[in-house]
């Protein structure tokens, strides 16, 4: 395995240079190159120790990234675990609101928020043409790529899961910040570094995944010093469980979910078993194989998952940032 661009030596979070190699989160291998993490000695994020270019990233997610998944009923109960996070915070959009959804994927967040708060106005965002060409209009809003979106035009922006994915959050930021209003409201959420995942089962976590699919592992500390480099100041940290990474649910049981080692792929060609149904997406647009009673098994799960971890510990960290 060669490996010519190792070397990534700046937390992307908090800009500190020193760290050491975060040896519980693996060696990932693909096409001839092979890169783990570093972890931030100040902030303690874990990053990618391999430069990627955006070529590669982006043939890596053109070729391979499952965005049909996204679609799948899991996720579908995920949008409305979320909706029930804003109401309980009081962080839904008023009436005459622009809300934009960047990486909404096939938009079931936004689909779900609409349905909360039908009269504003919604668009989500995907970084590749194709994907949002894909999965525009289907629910009743357009997905498009984020040239086309002018400066100065969203009250209320959100960010699930998207800042790790890149090895720049830096400049996804402030792409963001870019479409805010003055005193628009911003939410990013993204895996937890002192998640028990990362602590029980590691490399094997289902949200640890390869360091040019997830470069940035945060903590709070880490994204707070980022959002303090981009000039916010007004924002609060929560600490949530959702329904595919608790540590001891569905995902992260290979024997239950087809995921682990060939990570996330669509299942079309499995036999169905005795035990299994077959379910449709809510978007009719891929089919995933599921145990009869898994949904509800892990709805249970997650909410006991929410009593039993830690506040700390748990596998989502959620930011909700006041843009001044
Ligand atoms: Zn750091």
């Amino acid at each position: 395995m060669k490996n010519p661009r190792l070397g990534c030596s700046t937390c992307p979070a908090c800009g500190e240079t020193r760290h050491t190699p975060d040896e519980t989160l693996g060696i990932w291998a693909w096409e001839g190159i092979c890169a783990g993490f570093n972890r931030c000695t100040r902030c303690l994020s874990s990053y990618s120790n391999t430069e990627f270019t955006a070529d590669q990233i982006a043939k890596w997610y053109s070729e391979r990234f499952p965005y049909v998944y996204y679609s799948d009923p899991i996720h579908y109960l995920n949008a409305t675990n979320r909706i029930k996070f804003l109401v309980k915070r009081q962080w839904l959009p008023e009436a005459d609101h622009v809300v934009l959804d960047i990486g909404c994927a096939a938009g079931l967040f936004l689909g779900a928020l609409k349905q909360q708060v039908p009269a504003a106005s919604y668009a989500g965002v995907e970084f590749l043409p194709e994907v949002a060409a894909k999965f525009s209009g289907k629910l009743g809003f357009p997905i498009v790529t984020i040239n086309e979106i002018g400066a100065n035009t969203a009250d209320m922006v959100f960010m699930w899961h998207v800042l790790e994915h890149s090895l720049e959050p830096q400049v996804q930021l402030s792409a963001a910040l870019r479409l805010c209003k003055s005193g628009a409201r911003l939410a990013i959420a993204c895996p937890n570094r002192h998640a028990l995942g990362f602590t029980k089962r590691g490399a094997q976590w289902v949200w640890c995944q390869a360091p040019w699919i997830h470069c940035v592992h945060f903590t709070a500390n880490g994204l707070a010093e980022l959002l303090r480099r981009n000039g916010l100041s007004d924002f609060a940290f929560y600490y949530r469980e959702t329904v595919d990474a608790f540590h001891m649910g569905f995902l992260n049981r290979p024997d239950w979910y087809p995921v682990r080692g060939g990570r996330l792929q669509p299942t079309e060609e499995r036999p169905l078993e005795a035990s299994e149904t077959r379910y449709a997406s809510p978007l009719h647009s891929c089919r995933f194989w599921h145990h009869g009673n898994s949904l509800r098994r892990i709805a249970i799960g997650t909410a006991l998952s929410q009593i039993i971890t830690p506040r700390h510990e748990r596998s989502e960290l959620i930011c909700l940032v006041q843009v001044p």
